[in-house]
C-alpha cells in the first residue's frame, strides 16, 4: 500500500473531515486561489497557516461570509508582507499584536499570529503570547467559533474541531468552552446573545446557567468594550431580537435598569429600517430609539456608562429633549418658519427618532417637511448684497437676513429680485 493511500485510511479512521470542496463551492474563486497560494507561501517560510473563526462556522452552515481570518503559527506579519507582494496588495501591520490586514482589489484578509491569553483580572484585557493553533483556539468564546481549517498544502481543507463545534452547529447550540469564560470576559455574555439570535440557536443549558450566574460580571467591563459589543449588535440584521433576549435575561437592565427590549422597540427598529432602506439605519438612530424611554438623568448615566463619543451622546440628548416639541409640532396650523424654529439645531438621528416615536400624523408630516425641505432653505441675498444696498453693517443686517429667511420659509418670496423688493419695502 502506498503512503497516500495509508494516509487516507488513517484520516478516515480518525474521522477527518475535509472541507476543500465546500471552500471551493462557497467562496469566490479569487479567495480560494489566495488561500491556496497563502498556504504554500506559509509552508515555504516554515509556518503553518489556518483559516479560523466565523468564516469556518459559516462555511459549515452554508452562510455567506467572505471575511477571511487567518492564523499563522509563526509570524503573521512576515507572511502578510510576502502575500502583499504576490497579490500587489497593501498591508497595514500591528506589530504590538503581531497581526496584519492585507487588502487587494475588493478583498481584505486579517492575519494573526497564533496566541494564547491569560486573564489576570476579570474584565481586563488579557496578557497575550505567541503559541500554537490549539492554544489560539482554546482562548475563543464559543465552540462554534473554535473551528479551524488547515491551509498548508499537505493537509489543505482539513477541519480542526477540538471542542465539538460542528456538533453544536448541528444541534444549534451556543456553548462556552469552560466554567470561567464569562468571568474572564463578560463581553461574551452579549456576544452569546448576538450569535444565538443571529443564527436562531439556543444557549447550551450549562452556558445559560453560567450566564445567569455571571451577569454581575458585566460591571467589570469598560464602557468602550461594552459600547463596541452594543454597536456590533446594532449592526445585526434584527438587533431587536438580541435586545429582547437581553431584557429577558436581565442583561439589558445591567446596562441601565430603565432600558426596554419590548414590542415598541421592535416596531420602531423595523420602521427605522424601512426609512433607511436600502441602507441599514445608522447606529445613532437605533441607539436613540433604545434610549428614548429614558429621562434626561437616566440618559446621562447611559452616556457615561457607554462612554459615548460626542456625536452619539448629542443624538441621544437631542432626541430626549425634542420630546417636548412633539406637542407643538402636532398643531396643524403651524407655519413652515415655526416648524423650522422648533426643529432647527437638533441632530438628524434625534429628529428621525422623534418622528418614529410620535403618534401624531401631523407632527410626523411637519418633521418630514423639515428634513426634506425646510432645513435647506436659505435667502438668496447675502450680507454683502445688503451692504451693496447701502445698509450699514451691524445688527440690522443680521435682522434683515433672519426676516428674509422666514419669508423664504413661508413662501412669501421666491426669488432674489423678490427679496430685494421686500428689503426696500421694509426700509420704507
Ligand atoms: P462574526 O460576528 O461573524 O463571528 P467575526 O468572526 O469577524 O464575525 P469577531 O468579533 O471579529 O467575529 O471575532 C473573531 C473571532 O475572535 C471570533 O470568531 C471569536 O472566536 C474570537 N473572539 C472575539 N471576541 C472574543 C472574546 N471576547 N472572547 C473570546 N474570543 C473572542
Amino acid at each position: 500500500m502506498n503512503s497516500v493511500v495509508t494516509c487516507a485510511i488513517i484520516r478516515k479512521m480518525a474521522k477527518i473531515t475535509n472541507l476543500a470542496n465546500k471552500i471551493e463551492k462557497q467562496l469566490p474563486a479569487e479567495l480560494v486561489n489566495f488561500m491556496q497560494v497563502a498556504g504554500r507561501v506559509a509552508t515555504s517560510q516554515g509556518q503553518n497557516l489556518y483559516l479560523v473563526g466565523g468564516v469556518v462556522r459559516d462555511l459549515l452552515l452554508g452562510r455567506t461570509n467572505f471575511d477571511l481570518d487567518l492564523v499563522v503559527e509563526g509570524n503573521a506579519i512576515e507572511l502578510a508582507q510576502q502575500l502583499a507582494e504576490i497579490n500587489q496588495g497593501k498591508i497595514v501591520t500591528y506589530p504590538q499584536f503581531n497581526t496584519a490586514k492585507l487588502q487587494w482589489s475588493q478583498w481584505s484578509v486579517d492575519l494573526a499570529t497564533a496566541r494564547s491569553e491569560t486573564y489576570t483580572k476579570p474584565g481586563a484585557l488579557p496578557r497575550v503570547k505567541s503559541s500554537s493553533i490549539e492554544s489560539d483556539l482554546s482562548r475563543r468564546d464559543f465552540t462554534i467559533n473554535t473551528m479551524a481549517i488547515y491551509l498548508s498544502p499537505s493537509r489543505y481543507g482539513e477541519l480542526i474541531d477540538m471542542y465539538g463545534g460542528r456538533n453544536d452547529l448541528k444541534h444549534k447550540l451556543v456553548r462556552i468552552l469552560h466554567e470561567k469564560s464569562f468571568i474572564d470576559d463578560a463581553t461574551r455574555i452579549w456576544r452569546s446573545l448576538r450569535y444565538e439570535q443571529r443564527l436562531n440557536f439556543q444557549l447550551g443549558k450549562n452556558t445559560l446557567k453560567l450566564l445567569k450566574r455571571d451577569i454581575p460580571m458585566l460591571d467589570t467591563i469598560s464602557g468602550d468594550r461594552i459600547r463596541y459589543e452594543l454597536e456590533c449588535i446594532l449592526q445585526e440584521e434584527r438587533p431587536e431580537k438580541v435586545l429582547r433576549r437581553a431584557e429577558e435575561l436581565n442583561v439589558l437592565q445591567r446596562l441601565h435598569p430603565a432600558l426596554k427590549g419590548n414590542g415598541w422597540l421592535a416596531e420602531k427598529f423595523e420602521q427605522a429600517r424601512q426609512l433607511s432602506s436600502p441602507n441599514p439605519p445608522p447606529v445613532g438612530l437605533y441607539l436613540a430609539l433604545l434610549a428614548y424611554p429614558l429621562t434626561d438623568e437616566e440618559n446621562e448615566r447611559l452616556i457615561s456608562r457607554l462612554r459615548l463619543p460626542k456625536s452619539l451622546a448629542q443624538a441621544l440628548r437631542d432626541s430626549i429633549s425634542l420630546k417636548t416639541k412633539l406637542q407643538p409640532l402636532a398643531n396643524p396650523k403651524l407655519t413652515p418658519s415655526s416648524i423650522y424654529h422648533l426643529l432647527h439645531g437638533y441632530s438628524s438621528p434625534a429628529i428621525i427618532t422623534n418622528s418614529l416615536a410620535s403618534d401624531s400624523p401631523v407632527a410626523r408630516q411637519h418633521i418630514h417637511l423639515f428634513l426634506n425641505k425646510l432645513r435647506y432653505v436659505k435667502p438668496a441675498l447675502t450680507g454683502n448684497d445688503l451692504k451693496r444696498m447701502s445698509i450699514t453693517p451691524g445688527p440690522q443686517i443680521k435682522e434683515i437676513l433672519q426676516r428674509l429667511h422666514e419669508a423664504r420659509l413661508d413662501g412669501k418670496v421666491t426669488s432674489k429680485q423678490g427679496e430685494k423688493e421686500l428689503v426696500k419695502e421694509w426700509l420704507g
